[in-house]
């Protein structure tokens, strides 16, 4: 590659992107602009419009209120540095597709993400892109819900006799709502990762949708008490300190179940998914395996390069061992230089083994391969000859429970060091007197 179009890349990281992602990126973008300036253009030259205007103003200037005060911008900015950071902005982006004709929708959603991106994620060095393309998509969200509403009118919507077709019309622009965003943001996940256009990407996390359904009946009540009284909106903010508490909480909770040094899953969060697993194995009749790995000789790494050089190794052989396994399959460290792999979705029997012995092996492999540069004080280095002893076990004829098969898999480990490292082990037989060949 010529030096060009990476130095253009360097400053519009959006050239590098994948050519189909380039053309989604573009047409939403371009959708979205021309529905809002098509939608303001459409709009008549009364009172009604000057009114919604306001409206529009005003509700820009609760989101950035919300986003200068409640958040709290230092504590925002290192969390967004550190991991996703969940906004609750919706509840004014919503609260405006509402209340307000299209067009005009979509200007709140500009206002106040582009206040977003000046205080939060500028700061916190996020691509431009990106959030172009996030904002594009919540407009887009947001114009397609005031669409809905619009032609009726949420006045009318609300004070309508008829319960069930209010309420009902409500939950249909909240659906399109969520419906619409997730599934740009779905598409632009499966195009930029390559990974597969897969429904769970498009659903995603349960306790995801629970803060988004919570912001959103709060965007509901702040867009009613609108109706009655603009000033009532402010009620809105307190309710909104306790909900920005529960996405700490859920970003605290992340964060204890992650191993800081790896960034694999502590032993204690991967029992759990284990565990999950192995309940739904039994339901769906298929075979799990448990994976236990110990490096090789780790400590002559410690010794002769340092525990920095040490830790190095240990975050590298936790990338290779989550490129080995599926998605699905939750990877530990079990402690020290020990990790833990879960297989889950493994046919019965002899073929099941087979799979979870190939997968085994082809991690031993991958790991005996690896190359791990370190910058020592005394100048840059390459750590090679790196090895791992694994011992496996598989629902069936290891056992049923986590623990039976933990206890097996950790014979079978010792089986393999035995036997001289950098090897695997499969099973009870293993792990029987003898067998260590
Ligand atoms: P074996 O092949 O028998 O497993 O030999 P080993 O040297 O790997 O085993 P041993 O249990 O004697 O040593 C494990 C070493 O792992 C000792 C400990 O200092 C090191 N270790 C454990 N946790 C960490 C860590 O977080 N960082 C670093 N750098 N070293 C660690
Ligand atoms: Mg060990
Ligand atoms: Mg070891």
């Amino acid at each position: 590659m010529t030096g060009g179009p990476r130095r253009r890349g360097a400053r519009w990281p959006a050239l590098d992107l994948p050519r189909p992602m380039l053309l989604v990126l573009l047409t939403v973008e371009l959708l979205t602009a021309g529905l809002v300036v098509g939608g303001l253009a459409a709009l008549p030259a009364d009172r009604s419009t000057g009114l919604a205007a306001l409206g529009a103003l005003g509700l820009i200037a609760l989101g950035v209120v919300h986003t200068e005060l409640a958040t709290g911008i230092e504590r925002v900015r290192r969390r967004v540095a550190h991991a996703s950071y969940f906004d609750l902005s919706s509840v004014w982006t919503f609260a405006g597709a509402l209340l307000l004709p299209p067009g005009l929708a979509g200007v709140v959603v500009i206002g106040i993400y582009g206040h977003l991106w000046w205080r939060v994620w500028r700061p916190a060095g996020a691509g431009l892109y990106r959030h172009v393309y996030t904002t594009a998509t919540v407009a887009l969200a947001a114009i397609a819900a005031s669409t809905l509403i619009a032609p009726h009118g949420l006045e009318v919507v609300a004070g309508s006799g008829d319960v069930l077709p209010a309420v009902g019309l409500l939950l249909l622009a909240m659906a399109v709502y969520v419906v619409v965003n997730q599934l740009l943001v779905a598409l632009a996940l499966a195009l930029t990762t390559g990974r597969r256009f897969a429904l769970r990407g498009v659903l995603g996390e349960w306790d995801d949708h629970i803060l988004e359904g919570a912001t959103l009946c709060l965007a509901v009540l702040a867009a009613l008490a609108a109706l009655r009284q603009p000033l009532l909106m402010l009620l809105v903010l307190p309710p909104l300190l306790v909900l920005h508490r529960a996405v700490l909480i859920r970003q605290l909770e992340e964060r204890a179940n992650t191993d800081a040094k790896t960034g694999l899953l502590t032993a204690s969060a991967w029992r759990g998914r284990a565990h999950r697993a192995l309940a739904r194995g039994r339901r769906r009749r298929d075979a799990v395996a448990v994976l236990i790995l110990d490096l090789d000789h780790f400590k002559s790494v410690n010794d002769g390069y340092g525990h920095l050089a040490g830790d190095e190794v240990l975050t590298a052989v936790a990338r290779t061992l989550t490129s080995q396994v599926r998605e699905v399959d939750p990877v530990g460290r079990f402690g020290g230089e020990e990790f833990v792999v879960l297989l889950a979705g493994l046919p019965r029997g002899a073929e099941g083994r087979t799979l979870a012995h190939a997968a085994a092996e082809r991690i031993r492999r991958a790991v005996r391969g690896l190359t791990v540069d370190v910058d020592l004080p005394g100048g840059p280095l390459t750590i090679t000859d790196l090895s791992v002893s694994v011992g496996v076990a598989i629902t069936g004829e290891d056992g049923e429970s986590l623990e039976e098969l933990m206890q097996v898999a950790d014979y079978a480990l010792y089986a393999a060091k035995r036997a001289g490292r950098n090897r695997v082990r499969l099973g009870r037989a293993a792990a029987e007197p003898g067998s260590d060949g």
